[in-house]
C-alpha cells in the first residue's frame, strides 16, 4: 500500500494579519484554530489515500459513524516552537508518531506510517507558520493529530474506514505570571486505567473516564487528579494529563511504565536531560503512603508533573482522604525549575540540541 503525499489546497481567504495578531496576543489554550487542516483517509483494501491540506472547516459525519458510538478514536499532542533565527521546529514528532501507532494498535486501527504523520504535521505548520508565536516567550503552536472511525454501521467491530486529521491551535504561556505550584487530589475511589486496559493509549475514552474524578478534585479545591494503580490502590501512576516525578535530593524518580500509564514524551526527555545535568534519573514505584511520609519527613525534596502543555509544573499541596500536606513549602523547587529551563532552552533553540530532538521545518 502506498502512502500519499499531501496535496496542497490552501484557503483563498485566510484570517487577516491584524486579526491573527490580536489572537496571538492572548491565545489561551485550544480556543483558536489556524487557517488550515490536513486530512488523510484510510479504507480497507486501499490503505491511506487522499492526503490533503485544506481550509479549516467543519467535517460532516453520518450519525451512524462508528466513532460516535464505540469511541474508536486516538489523538496526539505536540508543539512547534519559533527558533531564535525566525525559523520553526517541532519537538520529537517521531516519538508522537510512534505513540500514535501504538495507540492505533491498541484500538484495532490502521497504523499511519511515521513519515506520513511527520509530513502531515510539517505541511500544516509550514502553511500556517504565521500562527507560530514569536521567539522569546513560552508561547507555541500546539498540533493535534487525531484519527476517527468513519465507517457507517452499528456492529461492534474495527471499522473499515478512518479519517486522520491534523489541526493546530496557538497556545499561550502556561504560567503567564510565573511558575506556580499545582494542587493535587489523590483519587482513591476512581481509577484512570486498569491492567490490560487502554491506559497507555492516547484515546478519548481515557479522558472521558477522568472527568468525574476531575470534578471531585475541583470540589476538594484541587486543580489536578493523581491516579493510583487499579489493583492495590496504592502505587502512584500519573495525573489526568501529565506524568509525575519525585525528587530525592540529586535523584529523580518517575513511576515505571506498567501499561496503565501514558508514556509521555516529556517524561522520556527529562530522564535524559536530568542525566545530562548530572542528576540520577530512574523509573521506580512510589506508593502514596511513601509520598506522604517522605514529604512530611523532608527526604522527598520536590515533586513535579510534566507534559507537552506545561513542560514542568511543580506540585504544591496534596490532598487525599483524611490527609493533606504541602510539598517544598508550596514553592517551586530548584531541581524542578532547573530541569524546566533546560528543556525549554532546547525547545526554543537557545541550548545545544545534543539528542537531535528538534525537527526543523
Ligand atoms: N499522561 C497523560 C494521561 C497525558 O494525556 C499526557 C499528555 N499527552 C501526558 C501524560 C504527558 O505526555 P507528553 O509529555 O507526551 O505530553
Amino acid at each position: 500500500m502506498t502512502t500519499p503525499t499531501i496535496e496542497l489546497k490552501p484557503s483563498a481567504s485566510p484570517l487577516a494579519d491584524a486579526e491573527r495578531a490580536a489572537i496571538l496576543t492572548s491565545p489561551g489554550f485550544g480556543r483558536h484554530f489556524t487557517d488550515h487542516m490536513v486530512t488523510i483517509k484510510w479504507t480497507e483494501g486501499r490503505g491511506w489515500h487522499d492526503g490533503q491540506l485544506v481550509p479549516y472547516a467543519a467535517i460532516s459525519l453520518d450519525p451512524a459513524s462508528m466513532v460516535l458510538h464505540y469511541a474508536q478514536e486516538i489523538f496526539e499532542g505536540l508543539k512547534a516552537y519559533r527558533q531564535p533565527d525566525g525559523s520553526v521546529a517541532t519537538f520529537r514528532p517521531d516519538k508522537n508518531a510512534k505513540r500514535f501507532q501504538a495507540s492505533a494498535r491498541r484500538l484495532g486501527m490502521p497504523e499511519l506510517p511515521v513519515e506520513t504523520f511527520i509530513e502531515a504535521c510539517d505541511a500544516l505548520v509550514k502553511q500556517d507558520a504565521a500562527w507560530v508565536p514569536a521567539h522569546g516567550g513560552e508561547e507555541s503552536l500546539y498540533l493535534r493529530p487525531f484519527m476517527i472511525a468513519t465507517e457507517v454501521g452499528l456492529g461492534v467491530k474495527p471499522a473499515n474506514d478512518y479519517l486522520f486529521l491534523v489541526i493546530a491551535s496557538p497556545a499561550g504561556a502556561y504560567f503567564p505570571g510565573g511558575v506556580q505550584p499545582v494542587s493535587i487530589w489523590v483519587s482513591e475511589d476512581h481509577v484512570r486505567a486498569v491492567p490490560g486496559g487502554m491506559g497507555d493509549a492516547k484515546t478519548g475514552g481515557n479522558y472521558a473516564a477522568s472527568l468525574l474524578a476531575q470534578a471531585e478534585a475541583a470540589a476538594k479545591g484541587c486543580a489536578q487528579v493523581c491516579y493510583l494503580d487499579a489493583v492495590e490502590r496504592k502505587w502512584v501512576e500519573e495525573l489526568g494529563g501529565m506524568n509525575l516525578y519525585f525528587v530525592y535530593g540529586n535523584k529523580i524518580i518517575t513511576p515505571t511504565l506498567t501499561g496503565s500509564i501514558l508514556e509521555g514524551v516529556t517524561r522520556d526527555s527529562l530522564l535524559a536531560v536530568a542525566r545530562d545535568l548530572g542528576y540520577e534519573a530512574e523509573e521506580g514505584r512510589i506508593s502514596v503512603d511513601q509520598w506522604q511520609r517522605d514529604s512530611e519527613n523532608g527526604t522527598l525534596t520536590e515533586v513535579f508533573a510534566c507534559g507537552t502543555a506545561a513542560v514542568i509544573t511543580p506540585v504544591g499541596t496534596v490532598k487525599r482522604t483524611g490527609a493533606e500536606w504541602t510539598q517544598s513549602g508550596g514553592e517551586p523547587g530548584e531541581v524542578t525549575l532547573r530541569l524546566r529551563q533546560a528543556l525549554l532552552d532546547i525547545q526554543r533553540g537557545t541550548a545545544e540540541d545534543k539528542h537531535g530532538w528538534m525537527h526543523p521545518l
